[in-house]
């Protein structure tokens, strides 16, 4: 067996075994059911998004169209207001610049965030001997497992209260009942402590803004509000693609993500503009009262210029993450993360194959899409994500990714009309 059927064949295995997974199987059911029962009422409530996210359609594609000068823009409003901007060209080099913000024997908190993912910056914290916590509590649990996180706003998705209860009585050294309400209070008190002693927060961002410098993040738990202001330093990383141009910009994406996330509003939405500072006694800026005294933004490009500059492919940037086309995805719904590397879903097909994980990890997750087109539809940025997996399917047989059965189940398709 050659490197690309074993992709393939272990890619099946996973995904039969998910497909046998009864608890993720109801889990997600219930998961989807409530989702859109809960967007089509934040919708509905404020018809008005409809017109945003045309809007914001508009103002990803004229960052996109003009990338350099907006990475100009925004590097320049943040420094301003005192935020150290660092670019990131690779992974490599990402990796790079944290190792030497961080260095080692620190305690790091940190909040959600699918573009550390890229950079793997757990493990390279670790590799330095540096302490690291997820903060999420989705996080946390999948962090304790070892495991991979099942869907974007819901990493632990799969996991039922018992294992959950199993993994925090271990964590807490006495008999934790499978209780939720009481499971989310031993995470509350354990992580508290940690934000309170941690070195360095770190955090991703839902959306950054040229004109002004600053940096949106959205959630609902509040532990990206302590990761990010109790530590003494705040390090977000941040794909490019997150620049919008103006702080009024954000304001929509944040209205935008929330709804089609299914919230009428998100709990918290934290705007960062520099780190804290005081004048107070005799107009003397003192930087870090109860906030950070250094925040750092990595922007971190790793092929996006790139993707920006071919028409079709440049669609999934405008991404804003909010989960509506797994929801509605006929495959997403029976094998959730599995099918996915560190970008899940039909969206993480060409996030896989061009930003995160590389074509050969993308071929077994392009073949599983149904190109139904659903995800489209449902999707506030209107993305062709069946066109762009289309091009790639087409690439990745050029590339030879593609093992000599799936090849000849197309051709029998096309020939005679049916693969079998
Ligand atoms: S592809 Fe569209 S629907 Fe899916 S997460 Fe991105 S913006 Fe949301």
């Amino acid at each position: 067996m050659n490197d690309t059927q074993r992709r393939f064949a272990d890619f099946k295995k996973t995904i039969y075994k998910a497909v046998d997974d009864e608890v993720l199987r109801a889990a997600l059911r219930k998961a989807v059911r409530s989702f859109r029962e809960n967007r089509d009422k934040a919708l509905e409530q404020f018809p008005h998004v409809e017109e945003q996210r045309k809007i914001l359609m508009e103002k990803k594609e004229e960052v996109l169209t003009h990338l350099d000068e907006m990475i100009e823009k925004f590097s320049a409003s943040a420094e301003r207001m005192g935020v150290k901007v660092h670019m990131a060209e690779t992974v490599h080099q990402g990796q790079e610049i944290i190792r030497e913000l961080v260095g080692s024997k620190k305690l790091i908190v940190k909040g959600k965030s699918i573009t550390s993912d890229e950079l793997t910056v757990n493990d390279i914290l670790e590799e330095e001997d540096n302490e690291v916590y997820e903060t999420d509590l989705g996080e946390f649990i999948v962090q304790l497992l070892h495991g991979k996180p099942m869907h974007i706003l819901a990493p632990a998705v799969n996991v039922p209260k018992e294992r959950v209860a199993q993994l925090f009585s271990e964590l807490a050294g006495r008999e934790l009942p499978p209780d939720p309400a009481e499971l989310t209070r031993f995470a509350k008190d354990f992580l508290r402590e940690k934000f309170f002693r941690a070195d360095i927060g770190m955090s991703g961002a839902n959306a950054i803004t040229a004109d002004t410098g600053s940096i949106f993040l959205i959630e609902n738990e509040g532990n990206i509000r302590f990761a990010t202001n109790a530590p003494p330093v705040h390090i977000a990383v941040v794909g490019i693609e997150k620049i919008l141009p103006t702080f009024a910009d954000g304001s929509l994406l944040v209205e935008v993500a929330s709804r089609y996330a299914g919230y009428y509003a998100p709990s918290y939405v934290s705007i960062i503009s520099g780190p804290s500072k005081t004048g107070d006694i005799e107009k003397v800026t003192i930087w870090g009262v109860h906030g950070p005294r250094e925040v750092h933004v990595i922007l971190l490009d790793n092929g996006r210029r790139e993707v920006a500059r071919d028409p079709l492919l440049r669609q999934m940037l405008y991404c804003i993450r909010c989960g509506a086309c797994m929801y509605e995805c006929p495959v997403y719904p029976i094998v959730s993360g599995y099918w996915g590397h560190t970008y899940m879903g039909g969206i993480g097909i060409p996030w896989t194959a061009l930003i995160a994980g590389g074509w050969e990890v993308a071929a077994p997750m392009a073949y599983a899409c149904t190109l139904c087109g659903r995800c489209r539809e449902f999707c506030p940025m209107e993305i062709g994500t069946p066109e762009i997996v289309e091009r790639l399917r087409e690439e990745m047989t050029e590339r030879r990714y593609l093992p000599d059965y799936v090849k000849e189940m197309a051709q029998k398709v096309l020939t005679k009309g049916t693969p079998y």
